[in-house]
């Protein structure tokens, strides 16, 4: 990584820094410091924000990111409407809007982001992030299989949506960027290592590991809502399973299992006031659901030892009673060793949550393109 590159990142990770606090965080010699801030700064990418007087010497400059330098498009694709943000750099979303489909024709898709991005033109736009629950090829921008969701498999969505817009556009896993959008400007800013849970109609992962998003050899690290957690459910899980986690403790396993109780099909929609008015049906529905959970974030704990384990449960199923079962399971289960390290938290649902989570994957490949070690200089990005 280049003097600029570790610059710029310890920058990015402070809200405000100075050049002297930056020579003590990258051991680099003052003059190598000054000339890399002079040459970030030339760009644009950062700002003098102020000065801090201390009681004796001159007093400092702070810098900091230059947030509205650029803008990235995060898309979050969904089954009927779709969620899209326009951030800055620092993940601060300046404008949203939905957009509703019957079919997930890739070109479609490409024509809905290029609207978007006509309509709140003027801004610098240097990517777009598109976040869809299933296995991604990340690298090459392709949705391997998506089919429980927008029906795809093998679709190379970044690249139609590239050509049609003429924006480098990075393709993730929903799990996947949720986690990148905490890392980067969320509750886990400050963790080396985290996973974050996702809990809905699916059950997911994202892993970061060293700061660094863990997609495994086949992008499918994380798929926790496949691991066998109990005897076979009445519910049938988008694998075709009936023991796995999602049979158990998605959205609408629940559902399921209170339909079953009651003897009437229960909408997602109105499961929370179900619950609400079934107190003894949700106590034993959300204490197994919620039991198993927690066994398997005790596991995620044993096995990777983060620092933190987030749950982003969604509306439905945000329940206190679901995260006192399994914080209980969790803190059960896991070894003695863990119990004191891993922190469990769980995370409210926001609207902008997923698609910031999109746009987050844009910024974070601006970032490592941006700044590149052409002679040691920033290259000036688009
Ligand atoms: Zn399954």
């Amino acid at each position: 990584m280049s003097i600029q590159a570790r610059v710029l990142q310890h920058i990015r990770q402070q809200h405000e820094i100075s050049q002297s606090e930056l020579r003590i965080q990258t051991g680099l010699s003052a003059s190598a410091i000054s000339s890399a801030v002079r040459r970030v700064q030339s760009i644009g990418l950062i700002q003098e924000v102020g000065s801090l007087q201390e009681a004796m010497g001159r007093p400092r400059t702070l810098l900091s990111l230059n947030a509205d330098y650029a803008y990235t498009v995060g898309v979050q694709l969904n089954v009927q409407q779709s969620h899209i943000v326009l951030s800055n750099l620092c993940g601060k979303v300046v404008h949203r809007a939905q957009f509703s489909h019957s079919s997930h024709i890739p070109t479609q898709i490409a024509e809905d982001v290029a609207r978007f991005i006509a309509e709140v033109g003027g801004h610098r736009i240097v990517g777009i992030g598109l976040a869809v629950s299933g296995i991604i090829d990340a690298e090459r921008g392709v949705c391997l299989d998506s089919a429980t969701t927008v029906g795809w498999q093998d679709v190379p969505i970044g690249p139609v949506v590239a050509e049609r817009t003429g924006i480098p556009t990075s393709v993730e896993n929903d799990a996947n960027a949720l986690a990148l959008a905490e890392l980067l400007f969320g509750a886990a800013k400050h963790d080396n290592s985290f996973i974050v849970v996702t809990l809905g109609t699916g059950i997911g992962a994202g892993i970061i590991i060293d700061r660094k998003l863990y997609r495994g050899r086949n992008g499918i690290a994380g798929e926790i809502g496949h691991i066998s957690v109990s005897a076979p459910s009445s519910y049938t899980c988008s694998c075709g399973k009936t023991d796995c986690l999602e049979a158990t403790a998605s959205s609408r396993a629940i559902a399921c299992a209170v339909s079953e109780r009651l003897g009437v099909p229960i909408a997602l929609e109105h499961l929370r006031e179900t619950l609400h008015n079934e107190p003894d049906i949700a106590q034993e529905v959300l204490d197994h659901a919620g039991t198993r959970l927690g066994a398997v974030l005790a596991v995620l704990a044993t096995v990777f030892d983060p620092d933190a384990l987030y749950v982003a449960p969604e509306h439905h199923i945000n329940l206190p009673a679901f995260q006192l079962a399994a914080a209980t399971a969790f803190q059960s289960a896991v070894m003695p060793l863990c119990r004191t390290a891993t922190t469990l938290r769980f995370l409210n649902e926001s609207e902008d949550m997923w698609a910031r989570g999109a746009a987050s994957v844009a910024i974070e490949r601006f970032f490592a393109s941006a700044v590149q070690t052409t002679g040691g200089d920033v290259a000036r990005p688009p």
